[in-house]
């Protein structure tokens, strides 16, 4: 059976002294209750060191939210993918729509971080979707495909291996609307065909994929509960240690 995930992505909360608190909150809990899914935190960078020491023994796995495109140099201001590594985490977010909206991060940038991410031996989450005025122009596949086809599937089968898929509606991205578990069954079958025709029936059975768009303890359940959805990618909600858990329990 395919690994079900639910990953945290604090984006940019949290002073150091405030993460590292909250992370030993978390991998309490779970230490005491152990989830049938991966618990993920992805930190700032900052967090990571700290958050890595804390969960190291537990149960909760650790991820960072964007890599550097090149593996070293004089790139001023970057994180490496190396660097995440030498952390203790084990994870990284590419491609989520605040990266590839605020810093215009497109799908041939996307393709050579989740290279260079595989390369140094981390996992990757890898986030597509479509905004609104292209569901509402019913382009919504279309735009899927393209992120898919152009950041994901010139990787090796072996590399594809290593890649957990985020299916972000944009339009639900911290905005309160949820897309119906209806439309999130469609989107991620489509994309588990999409990989089937790709890399074969083992590689898209095996593949997770994860949904995420203001996901909360209320919708959650019903969510999860669709044959093609293994877990979430939680932002607003994995700020909050009850609405966090009940997430993670609603696996
Ligand atoms: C996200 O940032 O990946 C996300 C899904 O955010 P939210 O849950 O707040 O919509």
């Amino acid at each position: 059976m395919r690994k079900k995930i639910v990953a945290g992505n604090w984006k940019m909360n949290m002073d150091l002294a405030e993460g590292l608190a909250f992370a030993e909150v978390i991998d309490t809990y779970f230490k005491s209750k152990p989830s049938k899914a991966e618990v993920i935190l992805c930190t700032p960078f900052i967090h990571l060191q700290g958050v890595a020491a804390i969960t190291g023994k537990g149960k909760v796995s650790l991820g960072a939210q964007n890599c550097a495109s090149e593996p070293s140099g004089a790139y001023t201001g970057e994180v490496s993918a190396q660097m995440i590594k030498s952390t203790g985490a084990q994870y990284v977010i590419i491609g989520h729509s605040e990266r590839r909206s605020y810093y215009h991060e497109d799908d041939r940038l996307l393709n050579r971080k989740a290279s260079v991410a595989i390369a140094t031996g981390l996992k990757v989450i890898f986030c597509c979707g479509e905004v609104l005025k292209e569901r509402e122009s019913g382009k919504h596949f279309d735009v899927v495909k393209k992120q898919l086809e152009e950041g994901l599937f010139t990787l090796s089968m072996e590399d594809f291996r290593k890649i957990v898929i985020a299916y972000e509606p944009v339009w639900a991205i911290g905005t309160g609307l949820t897309a119906t578990p209806d439309q999130a069954q469609e989107m991620h079958k489509y994309i588990r065909d999409l990989t089937r025709v790709k890399f074969g029936t083992d590689i898209a059975e095996d593949l997770t994929i994860l949904y995420g768009g203001s996901c909360k303890p209320s919708n959650a359940a019903e969510i999860f509960s669709k044959p093609d959805v293994d877990g979430g990618l939680i932002g607003g909600a994995s700020l909050k240690k009850e609405d966090f858990c009940a997430i993670v329990e609603a696996i």
